[in-house]
C-alpha cells in the first residue's frame, strides 16, 4: 500500500521503520529532516520535502506529532498533507491528541471526501520497534479494515473503541492512569525508606501485592532505580495527557479527584523539570520534597 508517515520523533521513528520493512511504499517527512535521511538510509522509504509532497498519492497518512495542534498545523498550514490527499485516502493520527480537535480535523477532511482515524499507541519505543503496540482506533468500522494492514506492521492489538475521538478519549484517560500509578508508587518507596525498607525490597513485596503495576514493575526498576532516567517518553508528553483526560472528566461533569490532582502534580513537575525529561524524572520531585533518593 502507499503510505506518507509525518513525525519521526522517538515513538514514530520505529514506527514508520516497520511500515517500509512490512513491504508498504512509504515516504516520510520530519520537521527536522536529518530523521527523515536517518530512515531513508536504513530503509527504502523516500524522503518527502512537505507534508503535501509526503501525502501525495498515498492511500494512508499517518501523523505521530506532539499534540492535536501540530497535526491541525501539519495538515492544513502551508504545504499542508490535506492539499494533496486524495479523495478516499486516510488520515490516520497516532498522536496522543485531543478528541474534541480530532473531531473537527475529522469533518474538515471529511468535506474533501477524506477519512480519519484517531489510532493513539501504548507500549513505547520497545513495543514499537519489536511491532508490539496496543492501537486504540475511533471511527468508522470500514475505515479501520482498510488502514489494519498498515497499523499491523507495528500493532499487535488493534482496538476500535467508539466513534471518532473516542481513540484520543481512552488514550488521555489511561495514561492519567500511568500518572497516578508512577507519583504515588514513588511516595509509597519514599514512606517505605523513611520506614527502614530499603526502595528494591519495597518493590519486591508490592510487586508480589497487589500495590503493583506497570510502575512498580517496570518503569521504576528500570528508570529510577537505576538513575538512568532515559528520555523515550518525554514528561511534557505525559503532562498533555493528564491535561486532556482532566478537561474530558470535567467537560463530562465526573467527578475525578485523582484526574484533577495528577494533572497539578505533573504540570508542576513538568515546570519544575522542563521539557526533555523522560516522564519518570518526575519522581524526583518527591524526592527532592523528602530528601530522600529512590535508588538501589
Ligand atoms: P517526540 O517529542 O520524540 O517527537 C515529536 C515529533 O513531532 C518529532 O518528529 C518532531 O519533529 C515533531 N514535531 C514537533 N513539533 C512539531 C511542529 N511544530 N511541526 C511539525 N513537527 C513537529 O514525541 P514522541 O515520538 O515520543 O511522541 C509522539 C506522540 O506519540 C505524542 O503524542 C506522544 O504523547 C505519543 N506517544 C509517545 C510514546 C513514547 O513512548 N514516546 C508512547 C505512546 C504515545 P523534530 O524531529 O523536528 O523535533
Amino acid at each position: 500500500m502507499k503510505v506518507a508517515f509525518l513525525g519521526l520523533g522517538a515513538i514514530g521513528f520505529p514506527m514508520a521503520r516497520r511500515i517500509a520493512e512490512a513491504g508498504h511504499e512509504l515516504s516520510v517527512w520530519n520537521r527536522s529532516p536529518e530523521k527523515s535521511a536517518g530512515l531513508a538510509s536504513k530503509t527504502s522509504a523516500r524522503v518527502a520535502a512537505t507534508p503535501a509532497d509526503a501525502a501525495s498519492g498515498a492511500s494512508v497518512v499517518i501523523t505521530c506529532l506532539p499534540t492535536s495542534d501540530e497535526v491541525e498545523a501539519v495538515a492544513f498550514g502551508p504545504d499542508g498533507l490535506a492539499s494533496t490527499l486524495a479523495s478516499g485516502a486516510i488520515l490516520v493520527d497516532c498522536t496522543s491528541g485531543d478528541p474534541h480537535e480530532s473531531r473537527s480535523i475529522a469533518n474538515r477532511l471529511a468535506e474533501q471526501g477524506v477519512d480519519f482515524l484517531d489510532a493513539p499507541v501504548s507500549g513505547g519505543v520497545v513495543g514499537a520497534e519489536a511491532g508490539r503496540l496496543t492501537v486504540m482506533c475511533g471511527g468508522d468500522a470500514v475505515v479501520l479494515e482498510r488502514a489494519r494492514p498498515v497499523l499491523q506492521a507495528f500493532g499487535a492489538k488493534i482496538i476500535l473503541c467508539g466513534p471518532t475521538g473516542a481513540g484520543h478519549a481512552i488514550k488521555a484517560l489511561s495514561n492519567a492512569l500511568l500518572a497516578i500509578h508512577l507519583w504515588s508508587t514513588g511516595e509509597a518507596l519514599v514512606a517505605a525508606a523513611k520506614a527502614g525498607v530499603a526502595p528494591a525490597i519495597a518493590l519486591d513485596v508490592i510487586n508480589g501485592s497487589a500495590g503493583r503495576s506497570n510502575s512498580s514493575e517496570n518503569l521504576i526498576p528500570q528508570r529510577v532505580l537505576t538513575r538512568e532516567f532515559p528520555s523515550t517518553f518525554r514528561l511534557a508528553l505525559l503532562d498533555k495527557d493528564v491535561r486532556i483526560a482532566e478537561s474530558i472528566a470535567r467537560e463530562s461533569g465526573t467527578p475525578a479527584e485523582f484526574i484533577e490532582l495528577a494533572h497539578k502534580l505533573f504540570e508542576w513537575a513538568h515546570a519544575e523539570l522542563g521539557d526533555e525529561v523522560d516522564h519518570t524524572a518526575a519522581l524526583r520531585i518527591i524526592e527532592r520534597q523528602a530528601g530522600v533518593v529512590i535508588e538501589g
